[in-house]
Parts: C-alpha cells; structure tokens; sequence
C-alpha cells in the first residue's frame, strides 16, 4: 500500500471577538472577554464610544446631558465591581475637578 503523505495546513491565527457597538452593553461585553484573555476588537460606528450613555450638547454648548440613559446607578454592583468602575469614577471625578480649577472644559 502506497504511504500518503497527510498534508495539514498550519491553524489559522484565531480571530478576535468582535463585539459590534460601543454602547455600554458592548464596551461591558468586551472588558469581559479582554480580561477572560480572548483578543477582542469593539466595533463602533460613531467617533465616540458610550452609545446612548455619550455625554453630548444637543441644545447647545452650555447643556451636557447624556443621550438617552441617565440612571447609571441602575449598573449592576457586580459589574461596578468586577469592571472597577468606582475607582475610575473616583478617579474621573478627581481629573473634572482639576480641570475646572485649571479652567479646561470637558465635554
Ligand atoms: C427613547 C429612549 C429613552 C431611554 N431612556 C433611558 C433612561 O432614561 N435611562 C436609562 O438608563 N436608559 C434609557 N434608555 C435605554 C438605554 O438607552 C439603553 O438601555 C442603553 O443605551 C443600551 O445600551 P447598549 O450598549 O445596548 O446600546 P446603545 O447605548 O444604544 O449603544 C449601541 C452602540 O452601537 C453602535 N452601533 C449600532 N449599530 C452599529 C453597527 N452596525 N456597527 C457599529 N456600531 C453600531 C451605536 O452607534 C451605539 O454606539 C432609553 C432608550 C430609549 C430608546
């Protein structure tokens, strides 16, 4: 019996995960598959990231209001916790503080 050669290509490079939208469900989605250690890639449409929760000013410069979602106390504790967020909270609540004593304005 003839002896065949059996000829396997290399696995292809795994591909990343893709979570499409960088609302908060997306960007929550994707942190935990980064920490889980899978390559993860977040698509988003816009230029900016937060979906629904993006601070924006549709009434003008002088008005900041999120675009649709404001009852960010409704996260779940567990994912505040597991995502770290009270710290950066904290910490963002620390870096506007500074910046309205240096006079930079933040959207
Ligand atoms: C009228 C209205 C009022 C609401 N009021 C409140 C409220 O008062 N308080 C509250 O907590 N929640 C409110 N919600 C609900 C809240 O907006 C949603 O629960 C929350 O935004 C869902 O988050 P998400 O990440 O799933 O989606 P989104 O925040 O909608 O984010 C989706 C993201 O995906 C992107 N995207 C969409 N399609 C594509 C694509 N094909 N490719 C790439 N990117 C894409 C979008 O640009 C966006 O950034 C309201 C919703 C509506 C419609």
């Amino acid at each position: 019996m003839p002896s065949r050669r059996l000829h396997t290509r290399p696995p292809p490079p795994p591909l990343p995960l893709v979570p499409v939208g960088g609302g908060h469900n997306g960007l929550a989605a994707a942190a935990y598959l980064a920490r889980s250690g899978l390559d993860t890639l977040v698509c988003e449409r816009r230029d900016v990231i937060g979906g629904a929760a993006v601070s924006e000013h549709p009434f003008g410069p002088e008005y900041t209001v999120t675009s649709l979602s404001y009852v960010v106390s409704l996260l779940s504790p567990s994912l505040v916790r597991d995502l770290e967020l009270a710290d950066r909270r904290a910490a963002r609540r620390r870096h506007r503080a500074t910046a309205r004593r240096s006079g930079i304005r933040l959207s």
